[in-house]
């Protein structure tokens, strides 16, 4: 719960809208998504680093809809992109090129070719394959390629495996001990341009020293290079601030902002940062209705319409989301007579897809009864973008609240668009 999503009596309002009201008008499952919290996790951001020369790329895959990359956009920001459909998504929501970082292990031709027509800020260039591929593009265009080496740090971001990215181990990047001759070699390409040095080492990072620890190596590289006769001129140290879901402590913005140029202090190139999930994560809910409740031999079961293809973090990292029933009702105790009583009990949220992994959440206090509301908590970030259609699940309403105001920012799928393209064959 934050400033965006409050109790008013006993009822769970976004901003000046009731949730319920939400789920009647729009249906469920539906993600709402708070336009003040985004607005206000950006401003923190720009504030933060005010001052400084610096760019705030948001990362896309973290929530992709373009009334969201829209919003960004008007408030100034650039955006961090893993694929060509994601450069496409953001020049069609107003977002423009030159603010556009491009990073990715896998980056095809074509999304090479669309990039470099477009006119990206940079390429984040993970592997020498990727280096030699990138200058013949470029050549065979007649174009110089802006890159940056996004270097692998070594460094335990002491997050879940799945999403750390900064381990020797990982795919990401080039080894912290080859990126100094990769970018010596880099130099002497006719068709690429350097311009930075990249490094993201993971997500929902809840402690600054990992995020310094990897500034603190990738400085050194700099300084090496520029010694050599290499000079950047911009540093884009990724994102990866975490929020809380449960009883996490992440930093502040601020105090991250604050580690952060603590390690760049006295140095002059420009700083980008790739946040996504601190500036979408808290903006959003997903709602979702009881179908049924269900007594088991050992556990009770609140079975949802929402499921795994909607809401896959809990499947996929056995992720933790808040599940609050968006309209408070009297328990039997508190002797309120009139309305309808519900027993409060443990419940495992489950949606209706046939796997065991399909839940939203285990042993749940829960009061609710067969056609409630209920309110999966901060799920705006890698909530709708991760979405699938397993089960010929046609993907959820999308719906932005602004004040009084609810906006569908994305209408429910249709069963016939699932397979419209599809074909039988004779
Ligand atoms: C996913 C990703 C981000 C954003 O990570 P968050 O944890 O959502 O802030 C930034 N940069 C790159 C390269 C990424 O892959």
């Amino acid at each position: 719960m934050n400033d965006h999503f409050h109790f008013q009596q006993d009822r769970l309002f976004v901003e000046n809208v009731a949730l319920d009201d939400i789920a009647q008008r729009f249906g469920t499952p539906c993600y709402v998504y708070s336009r003040a919290a985004l607005i206000d996790g950006y401003r923190q951001f720009a504030e933060a680093f005010k001052g400084r020369d610096h760019l705030i790329c948001y990362a896309v895959k973290a929530n992709s809809n373009i009334a969201i990359l829209n919003q960004f956009a008007r408030l100034g920001a650039g955006f961090d992109i893993v694929s060509g459909g994601e450069l496409q998504r953001v020049l069609a929501a107003g977002g423009t090129a030159d603010k556009v970082v491009f990073s990715g292990v896998g980056k095809s031709e074509a999304e090479m070719r669309q990039a470099l027509e477009a006119g990206i800020l940079c390429f984040n260039v993970e592997s020498p394959s990727e280096l030699d591929r990138l200058n013949e593009v470029a050549g065979s265009m007649g174009k110089i390629a802006p890159i940056s080496l996004r270097v692998n740090p070594d460094v335990d971001a002491k997050t879940h495996p799945y999403i750390s990215t900064g381990l020797k181990q990982n795919k990401f990047g080039v080894a912290y001990t080859e990126a100094f001759d990769l970018y010596r070699k880099a130099a002497a390409m006719p068709h690429l341009r350097i311009t930075g040095m990249d490094c993201h080492i993971g997500s929902q990072l809840t402690e600054t020293s990992p995020f310094i620890a990897a500034a603190e190596k990738v400085l050194a590289l700099v300084d090496r290079l520029a010694a050599s006769g290499i000079v950047l001129e911009h540093l884009d140290l990724g994102g990866g601030l975490g929020i809380c879901y449960d009883d996490e402590t992440p930093p502040s913005i601020a105090a991250y902002a604050q580690a952060l140029l603590g390690a760049l202090s006295g140095r002059t190139e420009k700083l980008i940062v790739e946040p996504g999930r601190v500036l979408v994560g808290n903006a959003g809910v997903l709602l979702t209705r009881v179908e049924y409740l269900k007594h088991g031999e050992e556990k009770n079961f609140a079975i949802v319409d929402a499921a795994m293809n909607d809401l896959m973090r809990p499947a996929l990292y056995d992720a933790y989301h808040d599940i609050v029933s968006v309209t408070r009702k009297p328990s039997p105790a508190s002797g309120r007579g009139g309305e309808r009583e519900v027993q409060s009990l443990i419940f495992e949220v489950v949606g209706p897809i046939c796997e065991t992994g399909d839940f939203l959440g285990h042993a749940r206090q829960l009061g609710v009864a067969a056609g409630d509301v209920l309110a999966v908590m901060s799920a705006g970030a890698y909530g709708m973008s991760m979405s699938s259609n397993y089960n010929t699940r046609p993907r959820a309403a999308e719906v932005m609240v602004d004040g009084t105001v609810a906006h569908l920012i994305r209408e429910r799928e249709t069963v016939r668009q699932l397979y419209a393209a599809e074909k039988i064959v004779a």
